[in-house]
C-alpha cells in the first residue's frame, strides 16, 4: 500500500490528460491542416515541447523539490531558424495557460533538464514521434523513481482503443500503476477504468511477440529467430512507443523484445523510455528484465547503465524467453 502517493498520482494523471490533449491537437491542426510539407517534423517538434511544458510546469508548482529528468531542451528552440515552432509552441500552451510569456514556457521545458536524484520524476513527452507523425502509436510518458525503482507511471496512448473495443473508432488509452497498487486502464478523460491484466499464455505457441517498428531499435532478425525458436506463428506487433508495454500490460500480446540492434550494439536505453512501460507490465503481473535477465536499473542516471536491451513477458514465459533470447546470443556472438 502506498497511500503516500495519492497526491503524485493526481497530478500526473492531471499532467498526462492535458499533455495527451496538447499533442491530439497539434497533430489536427498541423498535419490534417495544410501548412505540413514533406518530411517536415515540426508537429512532432511543437507537441513534444509543448508537452513536456504542460507537465512541468505542473510538477514545478507541486513538487518543487523533485528533479525532473525529460527528454528535450528549449535551446533548440531559440534558434531563429526554429521561431516559427517557437510560436505554435507558445500558441498551443495558451490552451492551457493564456498569456504565459515565451520565456516562461521555455524555463517550464527546462526545468525538464535536471539530474536525477534519489527521488525524481521522469518524462518522454512524446515517446515514438515516428508514429505520431505517422499518425500511429505514441506516448507521453511519466513516472516518479525512488532509490532506483518505479513507484508510479502514467502512460497517456492517444491513438490506442481501450482494451476490448474492437472497431477502434474511439481512440485514447491512459494507463495508471502505483507500485503494490495494480495497473488501471481509462480513456484519456479518466472514464471507463478497468484493472489490467497480462495475457494466461502459459506455453510460448499462445504468444504473440511485439517489438518496436523501427529496425534500428532492436534485432528485428534475431527477434523473428527467437519466435520461430519458439514455435510463435502470429507475426510480432510491431508498435511504436511504450504502447508495447501496454499491450503487454493487458494481454494482447505476451512477450516484448529488444535486443539491442547490430548497428548500435552498445546502446544503453534511456530511463524515460521504460520507466513508466516497466511498472505498467509489472503492477498487471508481468515481468520486465534486461537480455540478460537483470532487473531494470534506474539508480545509474539518464540511461541504464547496467542493462542492455529489455525481454518483457506476461511473467509465466519469462524463464523461456529469456533462454532462448540467450540461445539466439550465443549464435550471434559465434558468428
Ligand atoms: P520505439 O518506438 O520502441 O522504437 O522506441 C523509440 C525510442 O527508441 C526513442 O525514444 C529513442 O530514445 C530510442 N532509441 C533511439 N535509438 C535507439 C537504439 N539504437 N536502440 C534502441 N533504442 C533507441
Ligand atoms: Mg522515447
Amino acid at each position: 500500500m502506498n497511500p503516500g502517493f495519492k497526491k503524485e498520482m493526481d497530478i500526473a494523471i492531471r499532467a498526462v490528460m492535458a499533455a495527451s490533449s496538447l499533442c491530439i491537437k497539434v497533430r489536427t491542426a498541423l498535419i490534417e491542416g495544410s501548412t505540413m510539407t514533406k518530411g517536415d517534423r515540426s508537429p512532432v517538434t511543437v507537441a513534444d515541447f509543448g508537452s513536456q511544458a504542460l507537465i512541468c510546469k505542473t510538477l514545478k508548482e507541486e513538487f518543487p523539490h523533485d528533479p525532473v529528468v525529460a527528454e528535450e531542451d528549449s535551446q533548440e528552440l531559440f534558434k531563429p531558424e526554429h521561431s516559427v515552432t517557437l510560436g505554435q509552441v507558445v500558441r498551443h500552451v495558451h490552451d492551457f495557460f493564456p498569456k504565459a510569456p515565451p520565456g516562461q514556457i521555455c524555463s517550464w521545458i527546462d526545468w525538464g533538464g535536471q539530474q536525477p536524484g534519489e527521488r525524481f520524476w521522469t518524462l518522454d513527452p512524446i515517446d515514438g514521434t515516428k508514429g505520431f507523425l505517422r499518425g500511429d502509436q505514441y506516448a507521453i510518458a511519466l513516472a516518479l523513481i525512488e532509490s532506483g525503482h518505479v513507484q508510479l507511471g502514467v502512460l497517456g496512448c492517444p491513438n490506442l482503443p481501450l482494451a476490448g473495443n474492437p472497431t477502434g473508432e474511439e481512440r485514447g488509452t491512459l494507463l495508471v500503476a502505483l507500485k503494490g497498487r495494480g495497473t488501471v486502464e481509462s480513456d484519456l478523460a479518466g472514464r471507463n477504468r478497468t484493472r489490467v491484466r497480462v495475457s494466461p499464455a502459459a506455453t510460448p505457441v499462445q504468444a504473440r511477440i511485439t517489438e518496436s517498428l523501427e529496425s534500428a531499435h532492436s534485432d528485428h532478425a534475431s527477434q523473428s529467430r527467437i519466435a520461430q525458436e519458439l514455435r510463435i506463428a502470429t507475426p510480432a506487433l510491431r508498435v511504436d512507443s511504450q504502447a508495447k508495454y501496454a499491450l503487454l500490460a493487458r494481454g494482447d500480446a505476451s512477450i516484448y523484445l529488444r535486443l539491442p540492434s547490430p548497428e548500435t550494439p552498445d546502446y544503453r536505453e534511456k530511463i524515460w523510455d521504460h520507466a513508466a512501460g516497466s511498472i505498467i507490465v509489472e503492477e498487471a503481473g508481468g515481468r520486465v528484465t534486461d537480455i540478460f535477465g537483470r532487473p531494470l536499473d534506474f539508480s545509474t542516471g539518464k540511461r541504464l547503465e547496467k542493462n542492455k536491451g529489455i525481454v518483457a513477458t506476461n511473467g509465466l514465459l519469462h524463464a523461456t524467453v529469456l533462454q532462448a533470447v540467450t540461445a539466439a546470443l550465443n549464435r550471434t556472438a559465434q558468428g
